[in-house]
């Protein structure tokens, strides 16, 4: 199954998001928790999120990317960042037990000054100390592009962080195809290879959602600026190639391309030529 979308706002709701990704052909999308560059958070509207269950049910909407705010910094420095991440990852993390067929994205985090290793400690203490028996949504580790002191732009740090988390059932990676590239990642003339490293580092059953965006950077620029589809530095061959990798089937594609919605529809539909009958 092809299960294609797009990051929509979440302003108006569950169920709005719903209608606008399947007016713009979508069977999925991502939404931020909250305000990306903030952290205030809306009161849970559960007849909404009922409604909206009821509208993916019917039309056949695959699993969603819950995606954490970017202010959250789960390996900082500072003692108050760190507990503003752990008490927005709770947060979430217990919204989202109404919303079941969601998984929940964040990036790993940016270490500072205090290198790469004990940032990748931070990351794992701090998902062991969310991670509970009551929660059941999947959490994603996103691939980073490595700008700054990110950590996550090698498969080695992600699985490194894996590697000391107890809770591993509930653990995925989410790929950023723009950010694997700037990372290093050859993907456009080596995606085969690209993914057999994915599968060996940190395996292939992890991963759990790709995110498809073109870049405005060469290989390895370590810059993370999201190019639509075609007009960045990985192109339409490569992104067609992404898509069709027989081992992706039922992994869900969203985009996060600096696109208004026809521009999504736009490339929602060039993707579907690619998957057609899909
Ligand atoms: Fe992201
Ligand atoms: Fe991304
Ligand atoms: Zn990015």
């Amino acid at each position: 199954m092809f299960w294609i979308g797009c990051h929509l706002s979440a302003a108006k709701g569950y169920l709005a998001m719903g209608k606008t990704a399947k007016r713009i052909g979508a069977n999925t999308f991502q939404f931020f928790t909250r305000n990306p560059r903030g952290g205030s958070v809306k009161a849970l509207d559960l007849e909404d999120i009922a409604a909206y269950r009821a509208f993916a049910k019917e039309n056949g909407f695959g699993k969603i990317l819950a995606h954490a705010p970017y202010t959250l910094n789960a390996c900082a420095a500072d003692a108050r960042v760190l507990a503003f991440a752990r008490q927005v990852m709770q947060e979430d993390l217990e919204r989202l037990a109404h919303l079941p067929e969601a998984m929940y994205n964040f990036h790993p985090g940016s270490h500072v000054k205090q290198g790469e290793e004990i940032g990748i400690v931070k990351i794992a203490d701090m998902l062991n100390c969310v991670l509970t028996e009551e929660i059941q949504t999947k959490v994603l580790l996103e691939t980073m592009a490595g700008k700054g002191t990110e950590v996550g732009r090698t498969f080695e740090q992600l699985a490194a962080i894996l590697a000391r988390v107890e809770r591993k059932e509930q653990m995925g990676v989410c790929l950023d195809t723009c950010h694997v590239f700037d990372g290093g990642y050859d993907i456009v003339s080596d995606w085969e290879g690209v993914l057999r490293q994915f599968d060996e580092i940190i395996g292939l059953e992890r991963l759990c959602a790709v995110h498809l965006n073109d870049s405005k950077n060469p290989l390895g620029s370590r810059k993370d600026r999201h190019a639509c589809l075609g007009e960045g530095t990985i192109g339409h061959r490569a992104i067609a190639e992404v898509i069709c990798h027989p081992k992706l089937r039922d992994v869900p594609f969203l985009l996060e391309t600096p696109n208004e919605l026809e521009g999504y529809a736009r490339e929602i539909a060039w993707l579907r030529t690619i998957r057609k009958g899909e």
